[in-house]
């Protein structure tokens, strides 16, 4: 037998609509079965579900358009019909299940995301299936993750998942677009997302832009980075769930990367916005890369963004790749201020002494 696994499994409303307009209950009481199976093999399961605005869509009498408040509305009739659906079909197998609807906001503050992650725990301790979605009705764009691809790999960090299943319409990520290039070939394995693979699943043109692999390949980088392995695979037919774990379904696999040992650097991948962008140059690139350095303002070239001290922030090279990621120790008109400032002129440039480092080390995570 494989050892016990926590197993993120992502439904998307492809998947549990059969691309129709309602919840296909019979597929649904499928997938339940072969969680139940997992569980029965001792693994513990946690569904990432969408299908609230779908299941609302169903239930209203009078049709609704699609904007934005016309989705929230949606989602708040169907995330109770949804959640009822999912209870009622594990009940079949005397499987409890725990509902958790989760913003952006709840994991960006590192208070919220640890009581997130306590509850969610606690439910995998009682043996229960965790359901979880975004809390579409109240979750205004700033507050937003945004898809529920993204919302499975913050879930898959917090639950310090093994592997996250990324069910979808889709067999996993191609060469080129199958439905228009006859020579498209599946990608079995990644063992690196880079800005080709990014520019393939998510550019403009002839490509998978479309079928959300963008936001799927987003989620891949955060959760394999977190130690998390990740397969997308096409989530329709029979035991699509055990034929992923046996490694026995066509999709796409991400290798896992070595994850960070601190639970709060691994918080740092999951959980807040960037709010801004800082330009390094070459030598603090190195001295981040190859010297484990704090970014000092010495390596600051450019500064984007109207964030404040403690606010999280991308760092990225002249040629706009992303090297790394923390949390700032001061705000953007003082880093302006102090870009390729030597560290002993910080003082007299600003009037007041904290240091050198605009990211410590300890606050920062490389991409
Ligand atoms: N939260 C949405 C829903 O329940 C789905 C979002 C997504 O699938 O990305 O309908």
């Amino acid at each position: 037998m494989q050892r016990a696994q926590i197993i993120v499994v992502k439904l998307g409303t492809s998947v549990l609509t059969g691309g129709t307009d309602k919840l296909d209950k019979a597929h649904m009481v499928e997938l339940v079965r072969q969680c139940c199976e997992l569980k029965k093999q001792g693994h513990q399961v946690v569904l990432v579900s969408s299908g609230a605005v779908a299941a609302g869509r169903e239930q209203l009498v009078t049709p609704c358009g699609r904007s934005l408040i016309d989705k929230q509305m949606l989602a708040a009739i169907g995330q109770g019909q949804l959640i009822h659906t999912w209870q009622s079909l594990f009940a079949l197998y005397g499987v409890s299940v725990g509902q958790m609807l989760l913003t952006r906001a709840d994991v960006e503050d590192r208070m919220r995301y640890l009581n997130a992650r306590d509850t969610l725990n606690a439910l995998l301790s009682y043996g229960v299936v965790p359901i979880i979605n975004e809390n579409d009705a109240v979750a205004t764009a700033e507050i937003k993750v945004g898809d529920n691809d993204n919302l499975s790999a913050l879930v898959a960090i917090l639950a310090n998942a093994n592997k996250l299943l990324l069910l979808t319409d889709q067999e996993g990520l191609f060469t080129s677009d199958p439905r228009s290039d006859v020579n498209a070939t599946l990608i079995n394995e990644v063992a690196h997302i880079d800005d080709k693979l990014r520019q393939l699943a998510g550019g403009s043109g002839t490509n998978l832009g479309t079928g959300g692999m963008a936001t799927k390949l987003q989620a891949a980088d955060i959760a394999c980075r977190a130690g998390v392995e990740v397969i997308i695979a096409k989530g329709a037919g029979e035991n699509v769930i055990l034929k992923c774990m046996a490694e026995s379904l066509p999709g796409t696999r991400f290798l896992k990367l070595t994850p960070p040992r601190d639970g709060r650097k691994k918080w740092l991948l999951a959980g807040p916005k960037s709010s801004g962008q800082i330009v390094i140059d070459d030598g603090a690139i190195i001295a981040l890369q190859k010297q484990g350095a704090s970014l000092l303002a010495k390596g600051v070239q450019q500064v984007t963004g109207r964030f404040v001290r403690g606010d999280l922030i991308e760092l990225v090279s002249p040629a706009g790749n992303s090297i790394a990621r923390g949390l700032v120790r001061f705000d953007y008109t003082e880093v302006v201020k102090i870009k390729g400032c030597h560290s002993r002129e910080i003082a007299a440039v600003l009037d007041f002494d904290t240091g050198a480092e605009v990211i410590h080390r300890d606050d920062m995570i490389l991409l």
